[in-house]
């Protein structure tokens, strides 16, 4: 299959022609890890604006906003895909002038109903990037009902433009569509600041399952390696154990040459341990053997067997959208993408898992910790909790009958505020603060780090100077109602 590519008024253009229907597709180069904390949601809303705009139709259309992208989707004839091609266009750009308050009130209610907090698949990157950036898969939206009308035009200008937008078309193209949109660069992303020091980690949840969080090196042909991986994974878990685990993943790119990959087991109450043991096991064995060349191969029939399916000319078409949005040279022909898998070799992944393995986060509901035999000789220290460091400043002593525990200790200075209690410190730097809740005369700080706790003066004698402190210093975009 080849991929043709145009220009359409500065707005980039992936086609592929054919007969019968037509599937199109509006990209931007926006999602949830270019919001923050308290904006997290932000591009959902503007999705579901677009959609609220476009009439009733018959043809099949869905929107999606994933961590990278936005997408609007449509399949239908020529025609309808026109219609409702032109209506999603038509949306977008009066987004740039106005917000209705109304609707975006209904959506609000609409998307905090459809929301219950972020993705496990999340965690490894909190603990690689606190609550920002990718963090923020795991928290999900926290403030939607604080956004204002005035701030999502905002985010509509900055990031739904026409060099920041692909239109990728499968079949008939759609007559007569204004797909002008307003001026705009391309967006780029660079790695948000790390939390800490890479170095290979655990962290022990409750949730049910073993998460394995990697980065991975990309080049021509790389995208196999998560293919690979996830295949190994299952199969061996799955042969190893005796019962039949999914996996799943999820990548996002950190910059031109690194991805950062999450691969999430199932497990059965109980086995978690098993699980985590068994899928270390056989990614150690990747790295020391590299993957069979039937993996290899496997991959590259898989891929055959797709080809063989005219509509999985949408899946190039957007990876070829989805290259050119995120600064590559986009592959325009089906013989591109197989000579570059055809060209990886055992090594690569082999290599590739290997240095992996050096910036492995392992989530995982323990109880127990992972032990160095678990992990095959390597060490594996468990994430540092969110406490320290130890602060110099005033210090506020707790109320008498109140919830917190009588030897807490509240103390701040110029720069952060710390909840003190038996010796362990939770610090909040003032420039870590991500949010802060209010509600009355209560104020919950949220850090980047993770660490989060209440200041409140019904819980330490004279924290409402604390309080009208905390009010002028944390930025005022970062105040949220707390909800009641
Ligand atoms: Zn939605
Ligand atoms: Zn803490």
């Amino acid at each position: 299959m080849e991929i043709e590519q145009t220009d359409r008024d500065g707005l980039a253009v992936f086609r592929i022609d054919g007969s019968g229907m037509t599937t199109a597709s509006l990209v931007f180069h926006v999602g949830l890890i270019d919001e923050d904390y308290v904006t997290a949601g932000i591009t959902h809303l503007v999705e579901h604006l677009v959609m609220h705009r476009t009439p009733r139709t018959v043809a099949n259309v869905n929107a999606t906003v994933t961590p990278e992208f936005t997408e609007f989707w449509v399949r239908g004839s020529a025609r309808v895909v026109a219609e409702h091609l032109a209506a999603v266009f038509d949306a977008v750009r009066s987004l740039h002038e106005s917000v209705d308050a109304e609707h975006l009130r209904l959506e609000r209610g609409v998307l905090s109903a459809e929301h219950s907090g972020g993705t496990p698949l999340g965690i490894p990157y909190v603990e690689r990037y606190g609550l920002t950036g990718p963090g923020l898969l795991a928290s999900g939206p926290v403030a939607l009902d604080g956004i204002a009308p005035e701030e999502v035009v905002a985010w509509v200008r900055r990031f739904f433009v026409c060099g920041n937008a692909a239109l990728t078309v499968l079949g008939p193209m759609p007559e007569g569509v204004d797909t002008t949109l307003p001026d705009g660069p391309r967006h780029t992303r660079s790695e948000p600041e790390l939390l800490r020091e890479v170095a290979p980690m655990q962290v022990v949840t409750d949730l049910p399952a073993v998460l394995y969080g990697m980065e991975l090196p990309r080049f021509p042909g790389s995208s196999a390696l998560e293919r690979i991986i996830t295949e190994r994974l299952t199969g061996h878990v799955r042969t190893g154990l005796g019962s039949s685990y999914s996996v799943q993943s999820e990548s996002l790119v950190l910059d031109d040459a690194r991805a950062f990959a999450v691969f999430a087991v199932d497990c059965a109450p109980g086995r978690d341990r098993e699980v985590a043991v068994a899928g270390l096991a056989e990614l150690r064995r990747i790295a020391d053997q590299g993957p069979d060349q039937a993996d290899l191969d496997h991959d590259i029939a898989a891929f055959e067997e797709l080809l063989a399916d005219p509509e999985f000319g949408s899946a190039l078409l957007f990876a070829a959208a989805f290259g050119y949005l995120q600064g590559i040279e986009p592959r325009l022909s089906s013989d591109d993408h197989l000579a570059a898998m055809r060209a990886l070799t055992g090594e690569q992944v082999r290599d590739a898992v290997r240095s992996g393995l050096r910036t492995l986060v392992v989530a995982h509901s323990g109880p127990e910790p992972l032990t160095e035999a678990d992990s095959g000789g390597a060490e594996l220290p468990i994430a540092p909790p969110c406490t320290g460091p130890e602060i110099q400043g005033r210090a506020l002593s707790r109320r008498l009958g109140r919830g917190v525990p009588r030897s807490a200790r509240l103390v701040y200075n110029d720069d952060a505020v710390a909840l003190v209690h038996e010796g362990e410190w939770h610090t909040i730097a003032l420039r870590d603060v991500v949010g802060m809740g209010t509600a009355d005369e209560t104020r919950y700080l949220v850090s980047r780090t993770g660490c989060t706790f209440y200041v409140t003066p019904r819980e330490f004698r004279g924290a409402d100077q604390v309080v009208a402190w905390l009010d002028r210093q944390v930025p005022a975009r970062l105040h949220y109602r707390l909800p009641d």
